[in-house]
């Protein structure tokens, strides 16, 4: 297959990365690609999607991995897992791969081993440059269930329209569900027995880069990996609803200037030239000596370390930081490249282990339970399809209030000149509600 035809086919089926902010995927595909990188990591305590993908579908990762190889031409693929989970691949599977050109790399048991900087790094050796993407030393890096929806795509001929979600935190027992996109979130913890709320809040995504719930209103979308429960009085919930105020006042007042937060970055330790505790000092004390105490902000990925790790003084440099970094953002700022020739020598040393951040969050309580597979055809009567669920211009509306639409029919597209998707119903019915932020189909 030809790349131009298959990063339509791609753009016509809607697919996104199935975490993190949705960057288009036809936009990734690239000739210039020598290595594919499949994000295994589920570096976020709590999430189990990838788990189940790997456990039940490694083959057809496999499969994609062979037809994008062979689309690209790129050399090679490599999986990288922790190695806590190697136990997860069928050894069927991955004896199949020796002598091929996808293989399987065991990465460290840390956070954030899924940051696509870091992860990059463990499985090929190459550093993205600061301000760089992955394609500039050769390597596009892939969420699994993004290559898990490619499958579906040319074997059951599928736009996604489904969104594997793990359900899980303070719960008797957790579960990974599969969620027609646009479902109401209140109504799919109601279908699967979570209904005593009282005094709890979610979080959508995992603990430390989820963004809260808003339990009436949001629904699944192609990102949402993990619906994560959590009493209203913990600390993962009570830094997201803490005003920017109070966290600057906060900052000000105690920050010791010892620049932990900044030592312990893995942005940092990785060679960029990132100080989130000169961003967090311009920003709370209005010292603003060098505006590169505000602009590196657009280098820090969100993880969360400097926060939950490093300060002892319990202040927030994390919030600081992404706060400033989506001002930069708005204002269309863009770092530009720098190479990074080596990662700074005390990274080794520095290296946060994935059960320090559990238990410093305080979520070995939540850990250790057995989630299980409830791989049930939910049928809500109504979706909710939001026209933006990735990165980019929203997609725009096919359809009428009125129109009949089948399941997986395309009802919205973002004009092909900007970057963006394609939306479909995930449900037939009949369309009862067109806005330019989403789509309503009600079941009839
Ligand atoms: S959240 Fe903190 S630790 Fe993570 S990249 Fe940003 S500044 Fe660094
Ligand atoms: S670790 Fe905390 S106290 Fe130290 S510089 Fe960073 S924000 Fe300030």
């Amino acid at each position: 297959m030809k790349l131009d035809e298959l990063q339509g086919l791609i753009f016509n089926a809607g697919i996104v990365g199935a975490g993190g902010a949705g960057f288009p995927t036809h936009r990734k595909l690239s000739e210039k690609t020598e290595i594919i990188v499949v994000n295994a990591a589920e570096c976020e305590p709590l999430m189990m999607v990838d788990h189940h993908i790997y456990q039940k579908h490694l083959h057809l990762i496999v499969e994609t991995l062979n037809m994008l190889l062979d689309t690209l031409g790129a050399k090679q693929a490599i999986i990288g897992i922790k190695g806590k989970n190697m136990y997860l691949l069928d050894p069927k599977v991955v004896a199949a791969m020796e002598g091929t050109r996808i293989s399987v790399k065991e990465i460290p048991d840390i956070y954030p081993a899924g940051d696509e900087v870091i992860l990059t790094y463990e499985t090929t050796g190459r550093i993205i440059p600061e301000g760089g993407i992955p394609l500039d030393v050769g390597v596009m890096v892939s969420n699994t269930e993004t290559l898990f929806n490619i499958w579906k795509l040319f074997n059951e001929d599928t736009p996604v329209v489904e969104k594997y979600v793990t359900i899980g935190g303070d719960t008797d027992r957790d579960v990974t569900v599969k969620v027609p996109v646009g479902m109401k979130i209140k109504e799919l913890l109601t279908a699967c027995g979570y209904t005593d709320l009282k005094g709890k809040r979610l979080i959508n995504g995992g603990p430390m880069m989820g963004k809260l719930v808003d339990i009436e209103n949001d629904v699944v979308t192609k990102t949402t990996k993990g619906l994560l429960i959590f009493p209203e009085e913990h600390e993962v919930i009570m830094s997201r609803i803490r005003p920017m105020s109070v966290t600057l006042k906060r900052a000000s007042a105690a920050c010791c200037n010892c620049h932990m937060c900044s030592d312990i970055c893995p942005r940092h330790l990785m060679g960029y030239d990132i100080n989130v505790h000169k961003t967090l000092r311009a920003a709370s004390h209005s010292e603003v000596t060098n505006a590169d105490s505000f602009l590196q902000a657009s280098l820090c990925c969100g993880c969360g370390v400097c926060s939950v790790i490093a300060c002892q003084q319990m202040l927030d440099p994390q919030a600081i930081s992404m706060s400033v970094k989506a001002e930069l953002a708005k204002q269309g700022y863009r770092r530009t490249p720098k190479k990074i020739d080596a990662v700074r020598p005390e990274r080794a040393g520095r290296l946060v282990p994935s059960k320090l951040l559990a238990q410093r969050l305080g979520l070995r309580r939540f850990m250790g339970k057995t989630v299980v597979r409830d791989m049930r055809e939910f049928s809500p009567d109504k979706v909710y399809i939001p026209t933006r669920q990735h990165v980019g211009a929203p997609a725009v509306a096919t359809v009428k209030v009125g129109d009949s639409v089948q399941r997986g029919d395309m009802i919205a597209k973002t004009p092909e000149n900007l970057l963006g998707t394609t939306m479909h119903a995930s449900i037939s019915g009949k369309v009862t509600e067109v806005t330019p932020e989403r789509i309503v189909i009600e079941r009839i």
